[in-house]
């Protein structure tokens, strides 16, 4: 188990992580989202004990995170800079060797996952001669290479094609089966909901949305409902509830402010033509990041 507990951390003066609690339970991916500069790589410096927090502390296992614990967490940094002056090979053994490991046991580990990757061929080529995925795949590696319990992915995905995005999807997934404990920060929501049970949501050091991503939308209210039918638009924006309608190419898309609004809305459409779609649907992820994260900025 790892916990945050009311993390504090400030460079200087600035407060750039306020008040920050969350628990991440084994076999469970958590994810940390925010805008650029909210604070994530700064609570991942933390949760690596990196940074000691101003208040506050973190706890793998009951034990405070620091230096005697660091060989039981993997983390691949957001910056991709590799060394690239050296080979695959002389790169991971550098980091094994960094987590304690003996020579024999990365041996072992580096053609397990180079095979695994796909990259074999490049073992004793140097850094700089891959191309950018396959570098961030043995970054990725460089991360893994300990086996360990937790695993921290600041953007794991960026810069990614869709095969290789599949294919880390499928190795964090099959981490998350081992029981192993994932962190990862993305930009990319799709992913965050397609992965995450729980998040944290960061605006400037602090949680603005936590908790399981069913509830959050729950919480949110706001729904969309999609429609294909011969519709009056400018009827539809007067119905009560209707806060925005959007004319897309395939349905209209009509957002209202809760479910107690349905109702209007359908009793509307029963009256028109050509009825093929009527589907409500919750609010994405990113639509509540977007207006959550947009409202809290137009409050300052
Ligand atoms: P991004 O998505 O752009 O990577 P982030 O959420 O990871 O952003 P952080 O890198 O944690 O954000 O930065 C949080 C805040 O702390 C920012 O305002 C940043 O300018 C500031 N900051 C980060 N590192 C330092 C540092 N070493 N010294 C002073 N301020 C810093």
């Amino acid at each position: 188990m790892l916990k945050v507990n009311n993390v504090e951390l400030k460079y200087g003066n600035f407060v750039a992580v306020k008040n920050l609690s969350f628990t991440i339970k084994p076999g469970e991916i958590f994810g940390l989202l925010g805008t650029n500069g909210a604070g994530k790589t700064t609570t991942f410096r933390v949760i690596m004990g990196l940074l000691e927090p101003s208040k506050g502390e973190v706890l793998f296992f009951d034990d405070q995170v620091g230096y005697h614990n660091v060989d039981e967490i993997g983390y691949m940094i957001e910056e991709r800079s590799l060394l690239t002056k050296i080979t695959v090979k002389e790169l991971l053994m550098y980091f094994g060797q960094l987590k304690s490991m003996d020579k024999e046991l990365i041996n072992e580990r580096l053609d397990y996952w180079l095979d695994y990757f796909n990259i074999t061929e490049y073992k004793n080529k140097l850094i700089k001669e891959l191309s950018k995925g396959n570098q961030q795949k043995i970054q990725f590696i460089s991360a893994i290479i300990n086996d360990p319990k937790l695993l921290v992915l600041d953007e794991p995905f960026s810069g990614l094609d869709p095969i290789n995005t599949d294919l880390f999807v499928k190795t964090i997934r099959k981490f998350q089966e081992e029981g192993k404990m994932i962190v990862f920060s993305s930009h990319q929501l799709d992913h965050v909901e397609s992965f995450c049970e729980r998040i944290v949501v960061l605006e400037k050091g602090q949680a603005i949305i936590e908790g399981e991503i069913n509830q959050v939308k729950k919480d949110f209210k706001k729904l969309t409902i999609n429609i294909k039918a011969n519709l009056d638009l400018d009827y539809l924006k007067t119905i009560p509830g209707v806060y925005k309608v959007i004319n897309n190419s395939d349905k209209i898309s009509v957002k209202i402010e809760s479910e107690a609004y349905i109702d209007g809305v359908f009793e509307y459409v029963k009256s028109c033509d050509n009825v093929t779609l009527f589907d409500v649907e919750q609010a994405s992820l990113s639509e509540i990041f977007i207006e959550r994260v947009g409202g809290k900025r137009e409050e300052v």
